[in-house]
C-alpha cells in the first residue's frame, strides 16, 4: 500500500477566509469553550446583517471561503438562508462548524450540494473522554448527528481539540472516524482563550507531548483514507516563521461587529477592523495588526504575550522551538 504523504500547507495569498460567528449562544458548556461573551456579547446576528457582512467580505477577484460558526450556528433559525446567501454571492466554499446537535431540523432544510463540509467537534473517541470536556450526552448526540449527515450524503469532517485532558485518547480516533464515514480530520491544539484561559482545567499541552503524538495519528487516519490536517505549532530549527496577519487574508467576525485578523487576539478589544453600520472599517489606536510585524525569536508574538507557557528555552536563553502561526497547518493525505 502507498505511504501517506506529509506536507506543510503554505499560507495561500490567493484565497481569503471568513470565519463568521453568527451568534455566541450555545446549548453546551464545554470546559474549554473559547467564546468570550464579555468581549463578543450574547447576541445573534439578524439575517439582514449576515447578508450585509457576507456582501462586504465577498471579493469577485479572489476566491473566498466562509465558515459559519457560533456558539452553535444551527441554533440560528436563519442559518440555511445565510448559507444560500453565501452561495449567491459566489463564495468558493461554505462550511458549517457544529457541535452535532443540529437544531431546527438543519439537515432537512439544506442539501448536500449547498455546503462543502459539515464539521463536527468531537473531543474523545468515547463518551467518558468527550463528555468529561463537552458535557453529558454529547458524544451520543454528536456521533448520531455525524451518522445522519453521512447517510444524507453530506461531506463530514471532524475537529478534535487536543489538550492535556484528551491527548492520550487521540490515537483511538482514526478507527472511529472510519466507522462513522468521516471524510476529513482536523486535529486542533488547545488555545488558551475564553474559559481555557481562565484556569478552568489546566489544558496546556507541551512540545514533547504534541510532537510525539500528532504525526503518527495523522498518518494512521490518512492510511485509512481520511486526509488529516493539524497546526504545526512548534517550528524546527531553521524553519521559516510567517505571521498569517501579514501574508494571508483571514477575517474572524463576531455578532457584535468586531472583526479580528488573528484568532489569538479574540479575548481582547484589539480587533483591527469592525463593522459599523454595515461598513467594514479599520480601527485607530493599538490594534492587533501593530503586533504582526514584530520579530522575536519565539516566533508568534501573540503566543508570547498571551500563552507563553508552551515556549521552552535552552541553557543560553534561546527558545528550543519558535512557535508557528496557529493558522499554519501540516497535512497527511494518502497519495
Ligand atoms: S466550545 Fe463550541 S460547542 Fe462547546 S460550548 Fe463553546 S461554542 Fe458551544
Ligand atoms: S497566531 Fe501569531 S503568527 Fe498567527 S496571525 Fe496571530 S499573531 Fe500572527
Amino acid at each position: 500500500m502507498d505511504r501517506p504523504q506529509c506536507q506543510t500547507v503554505a499560507f495561500s495569498k490567493k484565497a481569503r477566509n471568513v470565519f463568521l460567528h453568527i451568534l455566541t449562544g450555545c446549548n453546551l458548556r464545554c470546559r474549554h469553550c473559547y467564546i468570550n461573551p464579555e468581549q463578543h456579547g450574547s447576541g445573534m446576528a439578524p439575517l439582514a446583517q449576515i447578508e450585509a457582512w457576507l456582501t462586504a467580505l465577498a471579493d469577485p477577484q479572489t476566491p473566498t471561503n466562509v465558515v459559519f460558526l457560533g456558539g452553535e450556528p444551527t441554533l440560528h433559525p436563519d442559518l440555511p438562508a445565510a448559507i444560500r446567501a453565501a452561495r449567491r454571492l459566489g463564495y468558493a466554499s461554505v462550511t458549517v462548524d457544529t457541535n452535532g446537535y443540529l437544531f431546527h431540523d438543519f439537515l432537512d432544510k439544506i442539501s448536500p450540494g449547498e455546503v462543502d463540509f459539515l464539521s463536527f467537534s468531537l473531543d474523545g473517541p468515547d463518551p467518558a473522554t468527550n463528555d468529561a470536556i463537552r458535557g453529558a450526552g454529547c458524544f451520543a448526540a454528536c456521533t448520531q448527528g455525524i451518522r445522519r449527515a453521512v447517510e444524507k450524503g453530506f461531506a463530514v469532517s471532524v475537529i478534535y481539540t487536543v489538550s492535556s485532558e484528551n491527548a492520550r485518547e487521540l490515537p483511538r480516533m482514526p478507527v472511529l472516524l472510519k466507522d462513522l464515514g468521516v471524510s476529513r480530520f482536523f486535529i486542533q491544539v488547545i488555545g488558551l482563550r475564553g474559559k481555557a484561559a481562565q484556569g478552568e482545567g489546566g489544558f496546556q499541552l507541551y512540545a514533547d507531548a504534541w510532537l510525539d503524538l500528532v504525526a503518527p495519528v495523522a498518518g494512521e487516519s490518512a492510511r485509512l483514507g481520511i486526509p488529516t490536517a493539524w497546526p504545526k505549532v512548534f517550528l524546527a530549527p531553521g524553519e521559516i516563521f510567517e505571521c498569517a496577519g501579514l501574508v494571508a487574508d483571514n477575517y474572524f467576525v463576531f455578532p457584535n461587529g468586531r472583526v479580528y485578523r488573528c484568532p489569538l487576539c479574540e479575548d481582547f478589544p484589539i480587533h483591527a477592523l469592525e463593522f459599523s453600520e454595515g461598513v467594514l472599517q479599520h480601527r485607530p489606536g493599538l490594534t492587533e495588526d501593530r503586533f504582526f510585524s514584530l520579530t522575536i525569536p519565539e516566533g508568534c508574538v501573540m503566543n508570547r504575550l498571551i500563552q507563553p507557557d508552551n515556549i521552552e528555552y535552552d541553557a543560553t536563553g534561546r527558545p528550543v522551538h519558535a512557535i508557528a502561526c496557529c493558522l499554519l497547518k501540516e497535512e497527511f493525505r494518502h497519495e
